[in-house]
């Protein structure tokens, strides 16, 4: 039974799998592929050594081998994925790295090609707000009439001074411009925050989503910080013991956020997805249905839904 406007099932919030279903009337599989790309804050353009929580593969643990050709990670994934379900579609989903730092001329290349493979009828390009220069911007936007295209860039919280200690090096003031640069062309824009980085409180994160919700934004992915093997974060996690959230502590701050969130804006993710050999801490992520089911009935429980506190 549907319990909410933009869910097609027992969800109280607007779920990426209703989106997808209304608006392309298919099943859609995304495909995460590996283009190669750097990025400005590893290679010491705009910073060195990465955001702190970032692991070797550039937070794309899922996607395509790197050695392999654009054409061939497609295919081999689309086969596995065509096991689960048949007769989907498929978005393209450039995710490890930042995915326009490089010349227009090799962007154009690669997402050109990706247009021609068996029924792409979108792309989402993961990437930093400082990395779109003013050429890529007047590509992205004919590329958007070609096919759907998703920016997805990276915010994580609003509050500067954890910012700072989480190595992000852009500013707020650079995200909010290239936000408003991207929808002035018509480009849908979904941000990425993680709750639970090192000292953060509730009232931070609400206030994160408070001044997103006041955004002209079309998704959110709201991720779980994820203590990573070998990563920085892993440093700072050892010698300073920062409070994890628990999973009780998760779920009620999720639900808060929801409630804050205009029902338009698509949940596209919820909680995170680490590789469970490189996850230190919270082990509870591990079970990623676990949580999504506690937050369901917790939702339930409260009688509360996606913009219920607006
Ligand atoms: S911007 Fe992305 S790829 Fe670059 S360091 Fe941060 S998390 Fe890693």
């Amino acid at each position: 039974m549907n319990t909410f406007k933009y869910s097609n099932t027992n969800k109280r919030y607007h779920t990426l799998d209703y989106f997808y279903k209304n608006k392309f009337h298919s099943k859609i599989s995304k495909i995460s592929l590996n283009a190669g790309f750097s990025c400005p804050n590893i290679d010491g353009t705009v910073g060195y050594g990465g955001c702190i929580y970032c692991s070797k593969s550039g937070s794309g643990e899922f996607g395509g081998k790197i050695e392999d050709s654009l054409e061939e990670q497609f295919n081999n994934i689309k086969k596995v994925m065509d096991k689960k379900w048949k007769d989907a579609k498929y978005i393209a989903y450039f995710q490890a790295r930042t995915n326009t730092y490089a010349k227009t001329e090799k962007l154009k290349s690669i997402y050109e090609k990706v247009l021609t493979f068996d029924n792409v009828v979108g792309i989402n390009i993961a990437t930093r707000p400082d990395s779109i220069s003013d050429d890529c911007l007047e590509y992205l936007e004919e590329l958007n009439k070609k096919t759907f295209l998703t920016i997805e860039l990276g915010l994580q919280t609003i509050n500067k001074k954890t910012s700072i200690l989480i190595n992000r090096c852009h500013t707020l003031e650079c995200f909010e411009k290239m936000v408003k640069k991207l929808r002035k062309k018509n480009i849908n824009v979904i941000v990425h925050i993680i709750n639970g980085l090192p000292y953060e409180n509730k009232e931070d994160m609400i206030n994160t989503i408070k001044y997103l919700n006041n955004l002209d934004i079309q998704g959110i992915k709201i991720h779980m910080l994820s203590i990573i093997k070998d990563t920085p974060l892993e440093k700072l996690y050892k010698k300073e013991k920062f409070h994890i959230l628990t999973k009780e502590e998760y779920i009620n701050i999720v639900i808060e956020q929801l409630e804050l969130l205009r029902p338009e804006i698509v949940i596209h993710r919820i909680t995170g997805d680490p590789d469970p050999n490189k996850l230190i801490e919270p082990t509870w992520l591990i079970k990623k249905f676990c949580v999504l089911n506690d937050i369901d009935k917790e939702m339930a429980k409260r009688n509360t839904y996606q913009g219920a506190k607006l």
